[in-house]
């Protein structure tokens, strides 16, 4: 059997969770139906349910009884950490499972699915497993007559709203810290993509969880998301998505109830190539993988390349040509296949609206520009605009599709100038030989992470998250755990021996 054959036969076989999953069961009631749809391929996938208000507050009751009632927040935390590492093991067991999954709703190739995504969201959950007997709290400086101490002490219901296009990494990067800080969970997957969240809390009961700590409510966005952001039970907003939605859940927090707030939004990150760049060839390739990895449906894509003057007409003829025969659109099933669909048919079409805008403001269309010959599936030509003015809606608006413009700089000065002329600050690569160069430029370059001489790498050590529009939370890293605690300060008057 080739493999794209395995994969379909798989798919096939694959049943769908459906529903929701609230208090250790599933359950189908709510308001209506959304549709999801095979980016690829156009078929119908499942009518999901859209849980609306109702639902929420039935997945916030729970976690908040669980939270009370349970023995997770209170038990010894390697017990916690237990859990995560044999909710990992099972994920592992059934990587193919959740790989075809996340494949069928997004459109992702199975390259991506099984090589990066279900590994990494094994990875997650491991680091944050082995993280909950490494909490501590502090004791103060104080009098003799004094004791005072600081407890690190679960915050109580978390509610982690996630997007679509890392479905399951994006759900575990919130729900693994916080429910090894002894929290408990309700999650609200993308209207898109709800599968693998909802077998992974499934899997927490089957790893040891108890029931209610993990809940999954699927729905839109501004009913079921709304309703969590809302709710006076809710102590924390764990939220990955636009930054249009990030503003809304801020408004809605105001309106309601004094909840932590933490927000990983979108971005334009840039990638700087000077002249003196070291290696070339693999600043071509992470371009590549920068501007088309996920069909550019990144947040932390490098979509704003800014090549140095002198290396700027050689740079561009390369990546041209390396894009054009590295870029295979197609069946996400082939192995051949590296450029998948965009989500859905709105995107696919406010995107190329964003390239006749490009085409318009003046900016030189270098490669692609148009959708991709399979009329059934979303997918749009890998395309490059050169000569393009910082100015123009390329340059500044997030597209989340695969689509790079292209700066061009004199000197180093102008690049960093280019770099932060943008409301966002996610991401930034810089591509030099020269200490002198990117010590300076790090240090000046208004994002969140930088990458030097690669390019979105990093390991769960890494604090993630952004500066400016692109959001106000870090996920990952111990930084990640500790934001799901709060302190109590505990002042002890000691009597005389
Ligand atoms: P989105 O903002 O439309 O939706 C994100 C989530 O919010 C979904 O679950 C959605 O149902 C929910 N939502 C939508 N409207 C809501 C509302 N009114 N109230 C509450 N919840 C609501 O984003 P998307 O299209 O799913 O994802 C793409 C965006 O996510 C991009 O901007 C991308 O940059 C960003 N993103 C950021 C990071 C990061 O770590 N910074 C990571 C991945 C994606």
């Amino acid at each position: 059997m080739t493999t794209a054959a395995h994969w379909h036969a798989l798919a096939q076989a694959t049943t769908l969770p459906f529903g929701h999953f609230i208090d250790g069961a599933y359950s189908a009631e709510g308001e209506d139906t959304v549709a999801i749809h095979d980016p690829a391929r156009g078929t119908l996938l499942q009518d999901a349910i859209n849980g609306g208000k109702a639902m929420a507050d039935v997945a916030v009751d729970a976690a908040q009884k669980a939270f009370q009632t349970s023995s997770w927040a209170g038990c010894h935390p390697r017990e916690r950490g237990a859990v995560l590492l044999k909710l990992a093991e099972l994920i592992e067991a059934q990587a193919e499972r959740f790989a075809i999954l996340e494949s069928l709703c997004t459109g992702k190739p199975m390259g991506d699915t099984v090589g990066a995504e279900i590994p990494e969201a094994v990875n997650s959950l491991r680091y944050f497993g082995e993280l909950p007997d490494k909490l501590r709290g502090e004791t103060t400086a104080s009098n003799a007559d004094t004791l005072h101490y600081l407890l690190r002490q679960p915050l109580g219901v978390v509610a982690a709203i996630v997007p679509w296009n890392f479905p399951l990494n994006m759900a575990v990067w919130k729900v693994a810290p916080a429910l090894a800080a002894g929290n408990s969970v309700v999650l609200k997957p993308a209207e898109q993509t709800p599968w693998t969240a909802l077998l992974l809390a499934e899997l927490f009961v089957e790893a040891g969880g108890p029931p209610g700590v993990f809940n999954v409510v699927t729905g839109r966005g501004d009913q079921a998301g709304k309703a969590l952001a809302m709710s006076p039970k809710v102590a924390k907003i764990g939220f990955t998505g636009s930054t249009r939605v990030g503003q809304l859940i801020h408004s809605y927090v105001g309106q309601s109830s004094l909840k932590t707030v933490a927000l990983e939004c979108g971005g334009k990150s840039p990638q700087i190539v000077m002249n003196d760049v070291a290696d070339m060839d693999a600043a071509l390739d992470a371009a590549i993988f920068g501007a088309f990895g996920n069909a550019g449906q990144v947040c932390n894509a490098g979509s704003r390349l800014i090549l140095h003057e002198a290396i700027h007409d050689h740079f561009v003829e390369q990546l041209v040509e390396r894009t054009r025969a590295s870029q295979i659109m197609g069946d996400p099933f082939e192995d051949t296949t590296t450029l998948g669909p965009l989500i859905n048919r709105a995107a696919h079409n406010r995107i190329l609206g964003m390239i006749d805008a490009g085409v318009k403001d003046g900016a030189e269309l270098v490669l692609g520009g148009k959708p991709g010959s399979d009329s059934a599936g979303n997918f749009i030509e890998p395309t490059i605009f050169a000569r393009a003015d910082s100015s123009m809606s390329i340059a500044q608006q997030e597209i989340f599709g695969p689509v790079l413009t292209i700066l061009r700089a004199k000197d180093a000065t102008e690049a960093v100038q280019l770099a932060n002329d943008t409301s966002y600050g996610l991401a930034a690569a810089i591509w030099s030989g020269s200490l002198d160069t990117v010590h300076r430029m790090a240090a000046q370059i208004q994002a969140g992470v930088i990458w030097v001489n690669c390019f979105d790498a990093g390991d769960m050590t890494q604090p993630f998250g952004g500066w400016k529009q692109s959001g106000t939370g870090r996920d990952k890293g111990v930084d990640a755990l500790m934001s799901y605690t709060q302190a109590k300060s505990v002042w002890m008057a000691l009597g005389d021996l």
